[in-house]
């Protein structure tokens, strides 16, 4: 270490703290990495490597980015999961004595960046906790772009589900959660993030709570129970210190902690959320083909980001329901009035983000400009609001606070052009300080007084060029040029030299100049003094700002449910505390959006915990079994957001978890067989639903051989549709037409079938479901529809003839399977169709006789083995 320079020495002290960090460290203008760091960052951002003395034989290795790009570059490293401690000059380098003083004054982390430019305006963007002890876990997540924590209390079983609703950016946890092998993965894999450590310190629920204490306002921990919520507390208290630690400053921006209780929302597990594409496609993961995506049409950002909490956490509570329907009602039975709020709405910035960045000294007067701008919006939004025809909108309408005091402060004191820069001058406008308007006067005028200056020593000097000009080395000079050296006056002093003119002073000229260049300098550090102020005064009303942000949010998703309904013809769900789910006419909101206008074919859906629990429902491939499915639950779950639905009429008996298990699951990372993963899906589900649950079961058994197959798909609907034992409606898509005998023999069994019609070789798609079962299942035309070989298609009917002959419903080994010319050819038919596998099987083991030597009791008792196995 001694040997090293001594701004080494401060790097490597500096590094020491931040060990988990790439260190930018302020040289100049520019940051600079070393060692490890550097080789790192060059690799990961595509730098130059080069090198430094440090005071050792080799040099360091090292590279840069300039200041002012750095954003970019940290948004990139972030983006891939480092954190970034952001090392700066803490005094200026030109009056510094010795090495220039230098901290870490931030440390940014996935999970804690505040620049908009890195962040999705639509998405929040968690840092979360999870405090896990025995079967009891809390977690604590923060948006700290916006101020919102929250904190909540739950079942260990639960957490991994929870962790996939909220999709944090970033996670700590204490040591037991470490220990759940079974949830390490899961997190890692559904979230691609890697959890770090908590600190042991807050494992005592004492010390985290008076950790919180310390470091927040009686306030916000109002509802924060350590009694109730112990791990939730512990959760909070390592969250809180992980952001003291990381943002160096204070935690103004979080104005409350929600705290929650799952139970008040819809469970959704990490499968049907994938299922059912509410926010992300399963292929691509994109926005279009979401439900989001046909449900947003919010005009702010906070807007936006509510109507995706609101899809994502659906609402069990039919008053609170009742009211957003009501709202929604009230907005789509006006469109004019709708639009106006649209309209007021369409001019508010992310004030939420705004504030957020205010409290982390980031703002600049065109950010404080947006914030005028949004807060003029508010008394015509908060007038719309108060019209609405519906509780709701009138309680948003009072919520709304349209900050008079906030606005006009800025409008006095900020410039409406400002510049970008706040340490330029150029913020405050006239009139609104003295001493501000005092410099603007005296550097105003100065330059006037110059000009008048300019026009006297030419007048007495007689030399028509003079000039007065100004640079930072002399300041201002007079300028003559050459042929007229011999008219200067003798008080003028020469300063420089150049190759057509001289440059002098006067002291006039200098006594002028330091009035004139001290007035800007003040001026300048007095106009960002001020901006600071009215920053920080606005920073102090935080909590108005951000209630009436999330009332504007709001009233945002609601005109947008409100949009939705009006342009896709959708019907307000009625909703009750029954059981039933009755739907007229229902679409898939998503599939009729992508098909050709007035294609999708609407359909009907009943079910009860009665009669028509369980709906069995066959039909061939692509005939539209996991649209209608999916559409069931879609439908369910956009009227327990308050949405309307897409149908003609619908009755919905509120749902306390939906439940889909759909086709293969492409978990192959798991090394897990697509079988074993279905398996676990199933019995998730089984475990998991109550008789107010919805479940959607497509081709359960799929995966295995088709006997197997066949006896898990009847066990699990005998225990779905047993009001003993589960009781749940369910809608169960099948290939097994076996299933349908069901029906008759179980209570709340029903067979339903998807609509084909043959029309010669081909089959046309009715996409109509219809009570019964279907008799065929049309696989082979599907198959030439997809363009199989016409060879192929034809031995695949000759062989489904054969088949079909030797049906299990016929209960008989049909003798014309021995017709088929040669055997290998079976062998495609062993893949195909378990019934005559088994029958090649008897086949084999009748072969294998030796009919000479057995007795006729010996004969018998293999003809009764056969007769048993058909
Ligand atoms: P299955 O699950 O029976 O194999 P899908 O539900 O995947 O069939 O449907 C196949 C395709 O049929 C869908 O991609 C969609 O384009 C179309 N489809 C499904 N249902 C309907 C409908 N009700 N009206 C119009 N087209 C539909």
């Amino acid at each position: 270490m001694a040997s090293l320079t001594p701004m080494m020495q401060q790097y490597l002290q500096l590094k020491e703290r931040y060990k988990d960090c790439l260190l930018f460290f302020r040289l100049g203008d520019f940051y600079e990495m070393f060692f490890d760091d550097a080789v790192l960052a060059s690799k990961e951002l595509e730098l130059t490597l080069t090198g430094r003395d440090c005071g050792m034989e080799e040099r360091a290795p090292m590279c840069g980015v300039p200041y002012h790009a750095v954003d970019t570059y940290i948004a990139r490293l972030v983006e891939k999961g480092y954190k970034v401690a952001i090392c700066e000059q803490m005094e200026d380098p030109a009056l510094a004595k010795g090495l220039v003083e230098r901290d870490v004054i931030r440390i940014i982390t996935p999970g804690t960046i505040t620049d908009g430019s890195m962040l999705d305006e639509k998405e929040n963007n968690y840092l979360l906790c999870a405090h896990v002890n025995g079967d009891n876990c809390g977690i604590a997540f923060v948006d700290i772009s916006t101020g919102r924590c929250s904190i909540t209390q739950l079942q260990t079983a639960g957490l991994a589900d929870e962790l996939a609703r909220i999709q944090p950016a970033e996670m700590m946890a204490n040591e037991p959660f470490f220990d759940q092998a079974g949830m390490l993965k899961t997190v890692q894999q559904r979230l691609d993030i890697k959890p770090g450590h908590c600190s042991v310190e807050f494992d005592d629920v004492d010390k985290a709570y008076a950790m919180l204490e310390a470091n927040m306002s009686a306030d916000v921990l109002d509802y924060v129970s350590k009694e109730e919520m112990p791990q939730a507390v512990c959760a909070l208290a390592s969250l809180i210190s992980y952001l003291i630690e990381t943002q160096k400053t204070a935690l103004a921006n979080i104005g409350g902690i929600e705290v929650y209780h799952i139970q008040q929302y819809m469970i959704l597990d990490a499968a049907t959320r994938r299922n059912l594409e509410l926010c992300e496609t399963m292929r691509s993961g994109s926005h279009k083909g979401t439900l989001m995506w046909v449900l947003d049409h919010t005009s702010t950002a906070m807007g936006g980001r509510m109507l995706k909490s609101w899809i994502e956490q659906p609402l069990l509570n039919i008053n609170a329901l009742n009211e957003r329907q009501e709202a929604v009602e009230a907005m789509a039975n006006q469109p004019l009035w709708k639009d106006d709020i649209k309209e007021a709405l369409s001019g508010i910035y992310d004030i939420e983000r705004l504030m957020s960045k205010a409290v982390y000294g980031n703002i600049n007067a065109r950010d404080l400009i947006a914030l005028k701008q949004s807060l003029g919006r508010l008394p015509r939004l908060n007038e719309l609001a108060l019209q609405g025809k519906a509780a709701r909108l009138k309680t948003l309408g009072q919520r709304i606070d349209v900050m008079d005091d906030i606005y006009t402060l800025i409008d006095k004191a900020i410039a409406d052009d400002p510049p970008l820069s706040v340490k330029d001058g150029n913020i405050i406008k006239d009139g609104y300080d003295q001493s501000v308007d005092e410099l603007r006067d005296i550097s105003h005028n100065g330059r006037q007084w110059i000009s008048r200056l300019e026009q006297q020593e030419r007048d007495r000097t007689g030399i028509k060029s003079l000039k007065v000009g100004y640079n930072k080395v002399f300041g201002y000079y007079i300028e003559v040029t050459k042929s007229y050296y011999d008219m200067v006056p003798a008080d003028y002093i020469r300063k420089q030299t150049l190759a057509n003119a001289e440059r002098y002073i006067t002291p006039e000229l200098k006594e002028m100049e330091n009035k004139i260049l001290s007035a800007s300098e003040r001026l300048v550090a007095l106009e960002y003094q001020i901006f600071a102020d009215i920053r920080d005064t606005v920073v102090g009303h935080i909590k108005r700002v951000q209630q009436t942000a999330s009332a504007i949010a709001e009233l945002d998703c609601l005109c947008s449910l409100a949009d939705a309904a009006i342009e896709n013809h959708y019907v307000r769900p009625v909703l009750n505390e029954g059981q039933r789910i009755v739907i007229q006419n229902g679409r898939h909101p998503v599939v009729e959006k992508v098909l050709p206008p007035h294609t999708f074919v609407p359909n009907d859906t009943l079910l009860d915990n009665g009669e028509d629990m369980v709906c069995i429902i066959t039909g061939p491939n692509m005939a539209g079994k996991s649209t209608y499915m999916r559409q069931v639950a879609l439908i369910v779950l956009m009227a327990q957001i308050g949405s309307f639905v897409p149908a003609d009429m619908a009755e919905i008996g509120i749902v306390d978890r939906i439940f889909t298990r759909v086709g293969a699951s492409d978990d192959l990372s798991t090394g897990q067989s697509t079988f074993m993963v279905e398996m676990t899906e199933v019995a998730h589900i089984l475990h998991n639903a109550t008789a107010k649950s919805l479940l959607i079961l497509d081709e359960i058994g799929r995966g295995t051989s088709t006997f197997d197959g066949l006896s898990i798909a009847w066990a699990v609907i005998e225990y779905v549709a047993d009001p003993g034992r589960l009781g749940a409606k369910t809608l169960f898509a099948t290939h097994y037409h076996e299933l349908t005998e069901l029906e008759g023999r179980l209570t709340g069994v029903k067979n339903y079938y998807i609509s084909v019609r043959e029309h010669g070789d081909d089959v046309i798609f009715l996409r109509k479901i219809m009570r019964g079962g279907s008799g065929r299942s049309f696989g082979i035309q599907v198959a030439r529809l997809a363009g199989l070989p016409q060879d192929v298609i034809d031995r695949a009917r000759e062989i489904l003839d054969i088949l079909n002959a030797s049906d299990i419903n016929k209960k008989s080994i049909s003798g014309n399977i021995l017709g088929v010319k040669d055997r290998p050819k079976l062998k495609l038919k062993q893949q195909m169709d378990i019934f005559s596998y088994k029958i090649d099987g008897i086949m084999a083991y009748i072969k294998g006789l030796d009919v000479n030597s057995m007795t006729p009791i010996e004969a018998l008792n293999v003809l009764h083995d056969i007769q048993s196995q058909v």
